[in-house]
């Protein structure tokens, strides 16, 4: 009932604007990743780019402009004469070997709320093998709290513009439910960034076999906060890279006759309309939207948020990205202000990327640093908001593997999962028993 009448509502905005036909199925067969040298010219560049048919990776453009172009705009790309590397040869082999895309209509399709849904058998490493479907994270979540029942519950915060539920879980300790400050975990706001699911269930996972098995830093953990974590806070957006477009990155919200989605991470109502680090035009990857926070996902997870904020505070808020190998503290609006607390978040996560470089053989590096420096102008984005709204002591954004577009940036292996998963427990072990 529920949905039916979620659908009433959204139907009058559908038929207002022309749906635009964005259903045909992208392979990137033949697409080169490259990676252009700037030198200080990114934005001169990146307009001559946007007469290709091509997909930009990042935008911080001020060295490098990473891209995935499409073969018969390859001639044009080289007639350019621009400095560059090649970083994939054929991305769309690329993605036939991570394995997770299989096309069909990615539709506006609901599941069953995850009450629906029966547990299955508790579920085990073999999980993160593989990158999985939407439903099938649904189904994870529902087993995992099956085996966790007195100290856990599933949590669904809201739904997206298509219907689809954003589901989580509530993970607590001795004190019993909603008696300490919050962390809370965000994962998949951009939709191609499927590592952040799969990482942010690692952790899930870890902490509830941890203290299951009595583990005694794992009890002081969860003894210590409530835990609240939503693997995939962009349903729509991301059905749609697993059915449709691998690359794709927003929303699927229906804006104009032409153009589709808004970058959730640019929505956020906190100095939503400071120039420079959001677009307004609705066809561009950070589209911010008509007003602060006037997406469905965004408003479910504002709400959400604020009701920790009322309850006992949020102690930790982590947005998981990917790529680039970052620890990035607030601000993304203002490269000029710093948080009150930088210190300790800048000591907190020099740790934490210490514990990374620990955790295996390969020494993997992690680069802590405030957003707006470190990378780009970002307006309207999630830690900022967590920060100077939410009161969150400690608000990061961290960007997962690769380091670079080299490394097939999005499309991260599935062998690498395990090996993120674990160096980013060693990097949250150190966080929430020092923080
Ligand atoms: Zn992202």
């Amino acid at each position: 009932m529920k949905v039916l009448a979620l659908f009433s509502l959204i139907a009058p905005l559908a038929s207002a604007v022309v749906i635009p036909d964005t259903d045909k199925v992208i392979t990137y067969d033949g697409y080169r990743v490259v990676r252009i040298a700037t030198h200080g010219r990114g934005q001169a560049i990146e307009k001559r780019l946007k007469t290709l048919n091509a997909v930009q990776y990042n935008f911080d453009t001020q060295e490098r402009i990473e891209i995935a172009i499409a073969p018969e705009d390859l001639r044009k790309f080289e007639k350019m004469k621009l400095e560059y590397e090649v970083l994939d040869e054929d991305l769309g082999a690329s993605i036939v070997a991570e394995g997770g895309f299989s096309p069909g209509s990615a539709g506006r399709k609901t599941i069953s709320s995850l009450n629906e849904l029966t547990p299955a058998a508790f579920p085990d490493l073999t999980w993160f093998n593989a990158y999985q479907t939407f439903e099938k994270h649904q189904q994870w979540l529902v087993d995992i709290q099956s085996g966790f029942p007195e100290n856990s519950e599933l949590i669904e915060v809201g739904r997206s513009y298509e219907g689809r539920p954003i589901n989580g879980i509530h993970l607590w300790g001795k004190g019993g439910k909603d008696s300490k400050p919050a962390v809370l975990w965000h994962g998949t706001v951009h939709a191609r960034e499927w590592i952040s699911a799969m990482v942010v269930e690692y952790l899930t996972y870890n902490l509830i076999t941890g203290y299951s098995l009595n583990d005694t830093q794992v009890h002081s953990i969860l003894d210590n906060y409530d835990f609240y974590i939503l693997p995939v806070v962009n349903p729509d957006g991301f059905v749609y890279t697993q059915k449709t477009n691998r690359l794709w990155r927003k929303s699927r919200q229906v804006r104009s006759s032409s153009c589709i989605g808004t970058d959730i991470n640019r929505n956020w109502p906190f100095k939503w309309d400071t120039p420079g680090g959001s677009s307004k035009n609705a066809c561009d990857e950070t589209y911010r939207g008509e007003a602060a926070g006037d997406t469905p996902e965004n408003t479910a997870l504002t709400k959400h948020a604020e009701t920790l904020v009322a309850n006992k505070g949020i102690k930790l808020y982590i947005d998981w990205h990917s790529f680039s190998q970052l620890i990035l503290l607030p601000y993304g609006y203002d490269c000029n202000r710093q948080v009150d607390n930088y210190e300790r978040q800048m000591s907190l996560a020099n740790g934490v990327a210490s514990a990374i470089a620990g955790a295996s053989s390969a020494k993997t590096r992690f680069k802590p640093g405030a957003t707006c420096p470190s990378l780009y102008k970002a307006v309207g984005g999630s830690t900022d908001w967590m920060q100077d709204v939410g009161k969150a002591e400690i608000s990061w954004c961290i960007e997962l593997r690769p380091s670079g577009g080299g490394g097939n940036g999005f499309i991260l292996p599935a062998n690498q999962i395990k090996p993120s998963g674990e160096e980013m427990w060693q990097g949250m072990l150190h966080l929430l028993t020092t923080m």
